[in-house]
């Protein structure tokens, strides 16, 4: 027979991960998005905005009963009285003018350092895995170009990894991150590449399409990832924060990629937390216009993917060290 505390601890966990159907009227029309106990209300708002369109930081939710609450993002929506019966109103727009929307979006907020046990923990954590399995149902990632036999995959955020989306200038091109093409083509002969960016497919599109990389005759890509793609984490140091769980590319394609073939550039580690052996932090490209014509970060990377695109697995490397094992490879073919 169950002690109190386990009888109570498993009420809990069966609090959590139950799921519901929620109805949100946005607009004269009604939708119905499911969503579970431990999603946060930034969560809900991801769903909502699969179904509407509207951006989740345009959303302004309402609920009889529950006044401001919905305005915390972090919030677990067990925490909150919700009901099937009861309507959800929803306020919002969608973007029109996107570029627009980019110049006064907030700035990212500073990047932070996780310490080894606490990515361990999120990364292990059973309710994170559940988000991940989720998300491998819910997200059909739309092939572009098809996975290529015997390639490895190479995962490329946008925001200050390829471009410097802060500055402004009249022709997007001069805020491209230098030897970006140069960069796609010489490691396209090894890595199928997906870009994944943590604002709207729309945005993806148009961005990528302005600084010609989708139909460039040198290289393709093979997918395109949005923010919906991602999963919200807690931890206890940090509080709540998005990441990019590569498992739901694994999840999708795994006659194709794994952990041991993937490496994925962003400027802000937290995005790797689920899956940190794959991760590499790039330098952030800002002030492209003073930086422009010193940045050679791709041109760098460029020979460190080429160097161990050999390896059987990617994983057991610490890419922290990425610019040393350069060096000591330039070196090895010196003496060789
Ligand atoms: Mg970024």
């Amino acid at each position: 027979m169950a002690t109190d505390a386990s009888s109570s601890s498993l009420a809990s966990s069966s609090v959590t991960e139950e799921e519901m159907t929620l109805t949100v009227k946005w607009s004269g029309k009604e939708y119905t998005v499911r969503v579970c106990g431990d999603d946060t209300v930034g969560e809900l708002k991801r769903r909502i905005c699969e179904v509407t369109n509207v951006l989740p930081k345009r959303q302004k939710l309402l609920y009889p009963k529950i006044g401001s609450k919905l305005a915390d993002d972090s919030l677990l929506l067990f925490q909150l009285p919700l009901k099937s019966s009861l309507k959800m109103t929803m306020i919002g727009t969608i973007e029109d003018d996107i570029l627009v929307d980019q110049v006064d979006s907030p700035e990212v907020v500073d990047d932070f350092e996780l310490g080894q046990d606490e990515v361990v923990d999120i990364k292990d954590n059973a309710a994170n895995k559940q988000k991940l399995r989720r998300r491998i149902n819910q997200y059909k990632i739309e092939l572009r170009n098809p996975c290529r036999e015997g390639k490895k995959l190479l995962v490329l955020d946008i925001d200050y990894t390829l471009f410097d989306h802060r500055s402004t200038a009249e022709n997007p091109l001069e805020l491209m991150r230098p030897y970006l093409h140069e960069f796609l083509t010489a490691v396209y002969a090894e890595y199928d590449i997906i870009i994944w960016s943590a604002t709207s497919m729309k945005w993806v599109e148009i961005k990528m399409g302005q600084l010609g990389v989708l139909n460039n005759p040198n290289y393709k890509i093979t997918a395109l990832l949005d923010h919906l793609a991602m999963i919200t984490v807690h931890s206890d140091a940090r509080g709540t924060f998005d990441c990019k769980p590569l498992g739901l590319i694994w999840g999708q394609f795994p006659q194709y990629y794994s952990s041991e073939n993937t490496i994925m550039f962003d400027d802000l580690r937290r995005n790797f937390v689920m899956n940190p052996q794959n991760g590499l932090t790039i330098k952030p490209f800002r002030k492209a216009h003073a930086n422009r014509d010193s940045d050679q970060e791709l041109m760098k990377l460029t020979q460190y993917l080429l160097a161990i695109a050999d390896l059987d697995d990617l994983s057991i490397l610490d890419h922290k060290s990425w610019e040393s094992y350069n060096e000591d490879n330039f070196k090895r073919r010196r003496h060789a």
